[in-house]
């Protein structure tokens, strides 16, 4: 093996990940005089929040009656009752807070006519407990809302002196004796050298894992890594069964058209011109949650009332809707639609289709942003040292299902939460972690085991082998039959992962390797998918599951937690239970329990 030699940094805090959820929390650790570095593989503002279309979900009640209470209910329904009643409480009665301090930090809101935060309806965000028509609270920057706030916060995080070390890739966790991260080592892209973090506190920022499937309306670096470390630090992942598909991805291309876009009025027709929506959800009809609506159109489809020659999509239709609208709302999509379906969508629809759009489940964490390692005495336990921020974590306020527009506010609110909570537990004056000779030489073996891999299957194709099984067999329906298709392909893939060829042994701009790097991470998410849906023995959110298809609250109102041996490719599963406490109780001002107990899930 060639020995790598090691540069030095050392930090109080070190967080991987630079989108909305890393930036905020940077951000919050550096304004409180903490020695903050930011790792990211891609320049900040690349990350994929930069792509976030509609909208932020809190309620500011500037285009309407609205409460915090209303926004916690429908995130509770929402994520059918498997989110966690504390840290959904939370992020409902911080959002509004967290906007106001984007506003102030500087980013470009679109305005109502008296020059407040404009906000537009999103599926799922109703009135009255969900009993009234659908509620405006998603506030927005046109339809470039997360592209206004990653700037704004890397402009706030330099002048925080945050120090960023961009076009990094972290490798792997430097976890001590006692279970606790000390740290994170890295490779720098752009000249092959090798770096060790060590800190107080790392926080994975990492984002989501869509490029395991497919058809995937995420970045392409959207791969999984934090959650890859994770588990080769022998902890679990939370509730990875749970895959959301978002109802308008451009078919053919995959790429995003905004759920503000039936926020502003848009709807969706079947090959007959039905507005089916309203025959499956009559109250909020095209604005029901995303797993419904995407269950619906796939129905139409199957019964053969699709659209286009091949009857294998639908229709959105934006074509009745002032162009002035278009215009100033939602520009991007309008773009969008015309480079990607060709479609001038002033006068005509938008074909589009069911895509792989946000990952509920990832690294167990409280609403501290403290990373979880449950066990049956402790289901709280914390991982010392660790924390998880954004789509990475599953806090858990998205459940089996989540409302549009209210990731961008878990960033946030989250982002924020770690970086108050870490005011609170990391010591300025005490000692950084020591170096750990054995975990630094287990990361740089690993590293070095695939720059010199030399097997007979390159990445691309095992990458393509595992998108394919997944889009296939861990869909918007799921079978027995093909749940257990798909874990046996799953594995057998992942068996082939130690004869994977990489061909450019290089250190510098080495694409290959980092493709080969992110696959490890990818295949481990996607194995812990399969098998843990394939337990799953009921219907709820996202998960949709044909042979079982009732919600069962008495044997399955838990969260999965998956232990990715990361060696084979086998899983063991275990539980724990949800959160079913809200933060605060009803007589300080708590929600009535009674209004979010569960009940059957109707829009
Ligand atoms: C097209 C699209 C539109 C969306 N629109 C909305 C919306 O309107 N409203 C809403 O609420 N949600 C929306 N979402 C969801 C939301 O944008 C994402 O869930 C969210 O942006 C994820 O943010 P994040 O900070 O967790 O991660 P990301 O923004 O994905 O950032 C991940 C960061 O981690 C870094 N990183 C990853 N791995 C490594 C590594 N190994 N080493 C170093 N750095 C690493 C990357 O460089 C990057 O900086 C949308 C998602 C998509 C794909």
């Amino acid at each position: 093996m060639t020995t790598y030699e090691l540069i030095d940094h050392e930090f109080d805090v070190v967080v991987v990940g630079a989108g909305g959820a890393g930036l905020r929390a940077t951000l919050g650790m550096a304004e409180q005089g903490f020695n903050t570095a930011c790792i990211t593989k891609v320049f900040p503002t690349r990350s994929h929040t930069v792509a976030a279309q509609g909208g932020i979900a809190a309620s500011l009640q500037n285009m309407g009656p609205d409460s915090w209470q209303w926004h916690m209910y429908d995130t509770v329904k929402g994520s059918d009752w498997l989110g966690d009643n504390d840290a959904m409480e939370y992020l409902a009665r911080e959002a509004p807070a967290a906007i106001y301090e984007l506003e102030h930090y500087g980013v470009p809101f679109s305005r109502t006519q008296e020059g407040k935060i404009y906000q537009r309806p999103f599926g799922g965000h109703m009135t009255e407990f969900g009993d009234g028509p659908p509620v405006q609270r998603t506030c927005a920057a046109a339809d470039r809302t997360g592209h206004a706030i990653l700037h704004t916060l890397y402009g706030q995080s330099v002048k925080n002196d945050a120090q960023f070390f961009i076009e990094y890739f972290a490798l792997d966790l430097i976890m001590g004796e006692n279970g606790e991260c000390q740290g994170v080592i890295a490779w720098k892209l752009d000249d092959g050298t090798l770096h060790r973090f060590r800190a107080k506190l790392v926080v994975l920022a990492t984002g989501g894992y869509g490029r395991s499937y497919f058809s995937a309306t995420s970045a392409h670096t959207c791969t999984g890594d934090g959650n890859g470390m994770v588990a080769r630090a022998g902890l679990p992942l939370q509730d990875m069964e749970f895959v959301q598909f978002h109802p308008t991805g451009i078919y053919g291309a995959g790429v995003l058209i905004t759920e503000g876009a039936r926020g502003e009025g848009g709807y969706l027709t079947n090959s007959e011109g039905e507005r089916f929506m309203e025959r499956y959800a009559p109250n909020a009809k095209d604005l029901a949650s995303r797993d419904v609506v995407s269950r619906c159109m796939t129905l139409e489809i199957r019964e053969g009332r699709g659209v286009g020659p091949k009857k294998d999509h639908i229709y959105l239709h934006l074509d009745h809707l002032d162009p002035k609208v278009l215009h100033e709302r939602l520009p991007g999509i309008t773009e969008s639609a015309k480079i990607f379906a060709g479609v001038d969508l002033t006068r005509e629809p938008i074909p589009v289709l069911p895509t792989v759009h946000y990952n509920m489940g990832g690294i167990p964490a409280n609403y501290h942003g403290e990373v979880l390692n449950p066990t049956a005495e402790d289901p709280t336990r914390i991982v010392p040292g660790l924390m998880a921020v954004g789509e990475a974590a599953c806090a858990s306020v998205h459940g089996a299902n989540r409302l549009g527009s209210n990731s961008l506010t878990d960033l946030v609110v989250f982002g924020r939460a770690a970086a108050i909570r870490a005011g609170k537990v990391v010591d300025k004056a005490a000692p950084i972690p020591g170096i750990n000779k054995a975990q630094d030489d287990k990361i740089l073996a690993r590293f070095d085991r695939l720059r010199n891999a030399n097997g007979s299957q390159p990445t691309a194709k095992l990458r393509d082998e595992m998108q394919q099984t997944m889009q296939k067999d861990a869909a918007v329906f799921r079978t027995d039959a093909s749940l257990k298709q798909g874990v046996a392909a799953m594995s057998e893939i992942y068996k082939r992962l130690p004869d994977v060829k990489v061909s450019d042994r290089s250190l510098i701009w080495n694409s290959d390797l980092v493709e080969t790097l992110e696959l490890e991470n990818l295949m481990t998410c996607a194995i812990a998918t399969v098998v843990s849906a394939e337990a799953r023995h009921e219907s709820r959110g996202a998960h949709a599951h044909e042979d079982f298809p009732n919600r069962d609250d008495v044997e399955w109102r838990k969260h999965t937690l998956a232990h990715v041996n990361v060696e084979t490719g086998d899983v063991v599963l275990g539980y724990r239970p949800v959160i079913t406490d809200p933060l605060t109780p009803q007589d300080q001002g708590g929600i009535d329990l009674k209004k979010i107990a569960p009940k059957a899930r109707v829009y």
